[in-house]
């Protein structure tokens, strides 16, 4: 079957990665009742040779992903709550923001965001398609659209609200299957000196360092600074800035206005285009050789449990996320394999994990388990969860993580 581009219909040929059929990432289960009817989908990346955006060639429909029972809350990270503070605070001051502004973020999900802008004074609007993550914001003050961004949705918070002078959208980008129709919301949304500001996975890191476990269903695109240019340059929007974050194993954040704003453009943006083009990121050399160092990290990682159960040693999860579904459902994971994953969010605990089974349990079951081997899924939040779960060197328990490369520690 031939695909083309998401953003300029070219066809695609050239292969990123193919990490077979698998449910979707953020699709926990209820019960065992559900596994019968559990629905997979092939999860396939290619790169587009025309305009370099990276994209799942399988279009999963929204509804079925952004369901009332989405169950992930910003919230319960508490380092990511503290990165949304320093993010308003900043914002605030650069771009002098006060009670005449409008601060409008795109999948606000339970406004750990914008309730640090509403806490300064500033008005806000939250646009968020889950229902039950707007509810949490609307609870804790933020007032929130329950819809999914595009021109539409644009046009109707102008309308009702006025233009904005700070967008952001963190972390959705790739989320959006129509990312022409997404960016031309801002287009309309933006007052003629507004800013919206985009955080998304850098690219540049998910090959790097091997984080093939950031790409599952949900992730539509996996993004450059040259593809995101592209796209916006398209839409009447200009990138002026662009900021390096620690976030998601690394992270970008890109400023953009209109382009007939006359933005004059800092000087991150030189760093950021020359690592790109370093790293043939505007050829296909940057994309070859990926799903070899892929295979290495499954691997290794069997290798592992394989010799964990020889010895007789007991091995569980940390960190009910997409990142390990999609790493526990490419290495064809049982519940064989990991007895239980455990996780502080009480909306996921009691569920089972897609594809692997296994059931999602609240943390306190490691202390009365006290397994041999944690193995902590979202690696990026690693440091965090060390420090919560130091209780394992009571009996010499250990840590480990597979991307990327297997460490035990
Ligand atoms: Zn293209």
């Amino acid at each position: 079957m031939s695909h083309r581009c998401r953003f300029c219909s070219a066809p695609l040929s050239l292969s990123f990665v193919d990490l077979g059929t698998t449910p979707l990432a953020n699709s926990n289960l209820r019960s065992r009742d559900d596994i019968a009817g559990e629905r997979s989908f092939p999860l396939a990346v290619m790169v587009c040779e025309s305009c370099f955006l990276v994209q799942t060639t399988e279009s999963v429909p929204a509804d079925a992903i952004f369901h009332d029972d989405y169950a992930y809350f910003s919230s319960i990270s508490p380092s990511w709550v503290e990165h949304a503070r320093r993010y308003a605070e900043t914002m605030t001051g650069r771009f002098s923001l006060g009670a005449g502004s409008l601060v409008v973020e795109v999948a606000s999900n339970d406004g750990y965001l914008l309730q640090h802008f509403v806490g300064a004074g500033i008005p806000v609007l939250g646009i968020e398609p889950a229902g039950n993550c707007a509810r949490e914001a609307e609870a804790r003050g933020v007032p929130t659209l329950v819809d999914f961004f595009g021109s539409n949705t644009a046009e109707r918070v102008v309308r009702e609200k006025g233009q904005a002078d700070l967008a952001a959208a963190n972390n959705v980008l790739a989320h959006v299957p129509d990312i022409s129709d997404f960016i031309a919301g801002f287009k309309a949304l933006l007052k003629p000196k507004g800013v919206v500001t985009f955080e998304f996975p850098h690219l540049l890191n998910l090959i790097a360092l091997t984080q093939f476990d950031t790409i599952y269903h949900e992730h539509y695109s996996y993004l450059s600074l040259t593809s995101v240019e592209r796209i916006l340059a398209r839409h009447g929007l200009m990138v002026f800035d662009v900021e390096q974050l620690p976030t998601h194993g690394g992270s970008l954040r890109v400023f953009a206005g209109h382009a007939e704003a006359g933005w004059s453009e800092q000087p991150g943006l030189r760093n950021v285009r020359a690592a790109e083009t370093a790293a043939h990121l505007a050829d296909r050399g940057g994309y070859l050789g990926f799903t070899a160092k892929v295979e290495k990290v499954r691997d290794d990682f069997l290798r592992f449990l394989s010799e964990a159960k020889a010895e007789g040693k007991t091995v569980v999860g940390y960190g009910a996320a997409a990142k390990g579904n999609t790493f526990m459902n490419y290495c064809r994971l049982t519940d064989g394999d990991i007895a239980f994953v455990a996780d502080r969010s009480p909306h996921k605990q009691g569920r089972l994990l897609p594809g692997v089974h296994a059931p999602i349990v609240d943390p306190e079951l490691i202390r009365q388990t006290r397994p041999d081997y944690v193995v902590i899924l979202p690696w990026n939040l690693a440091r965090e969860i060390e420090q919560q779960l130091g209780f394992i060197r009571d009996w010499d328990g250990r840590f480990v993580t597979a991307i990327p490369q297997l460490r035990t520690f």
